[in-house]
């Protein structure tokens, strides 16, 4: 089973490539969604997390509240690490749950999305790297679009992450999504029919 790991940075169009993957017939797992599964009370986990960071980061319904955390590790290096050392490996478990599940059944590609794919160190658990890149402006304009917020937001999550000129490199394959959607939709069909298609 080959899996691919698909990533880019914010806003670069990683859900939107993934869907035309999803419709060609890979299976899609998205990091973020597992990341969210993760911490879901009742998982270890969540235990961890409450018994590191305290009540104060969950919500009123008891679901760890995942803006309340962000805030607490974000300006805190050492906060952040005591969590990413409880999550990454809830997210890796999970990870390898779904691909044992998906091992029983013969698909021709798996997708594994994950915006923090290089910086996580998750790389070498895929098969390969494909990124999705977009130019600096353009990621700045769909991102405000996409999530209504100001320029100063937007360039300010942009500066926050690997620059997309360097996280490119990364890839053995890049889908360039700086142009129209069927542009990216092209590319996509192409690169199924060179990778996937080809090999049945
Ligand atoms: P990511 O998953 O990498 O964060 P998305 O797939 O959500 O990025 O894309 C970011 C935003 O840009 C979304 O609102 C999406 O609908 C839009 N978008 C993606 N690709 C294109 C494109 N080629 N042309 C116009 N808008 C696009």
């Amino acid at each position: 089973m080959r899996i691919i790991g698909l990533t880019g940075g914010i806003a670069s169009g990683k859900s939107t490539v993934a869907r035309i993957f999803e419709q060609l017939g890979a299976v899609v797992i998205d990091a973020d969604q597992l990341s969210r599964e993760a911490v879901m009370p009742g998982r270890p986990a969540y235990d961890a997390i409450v018994a590191e960071f305290g009540p104060t980061v969950l919500c009123a319904d008891g679901t760890i509240d995942r803006k309340a955390l962000g805030c607490v590790v974000f300006a805190d290096a050492a906060a952040r690490s005591r969590l990413e050392k409880i999550t990454h490996p809830a997210i890796r478990q999970l990870a390898e749950e779904k691909l044992a599940e998906l091992r029983e059944v013969p698909v021709p590609l798996v997708i594994y999305m994950a915006p923090l794919l290089i910086e996580a160190g998750a790389a070498s658990r895929v098969d390969e790297i494909w990124v999705v890149f977009v130019d600096r402006e353009t990621q700045i304009t769909r991102l405000m679009a996409r999530d209504g917020i100001t320029r100063e937001e937007a360039l300010l999550r942009v500066g926050a992450q690997m620059p997309m000129e360097e996280k490119r490199t990364y890839g053995k394959a890049v889908i360039d999504n700086s142009g129209t959607r069927e542009e990216t939709e092209l590319q996509v069909r192409r690169l199924w029919e060179r990778e996937v298609a080809m090999e049945k």
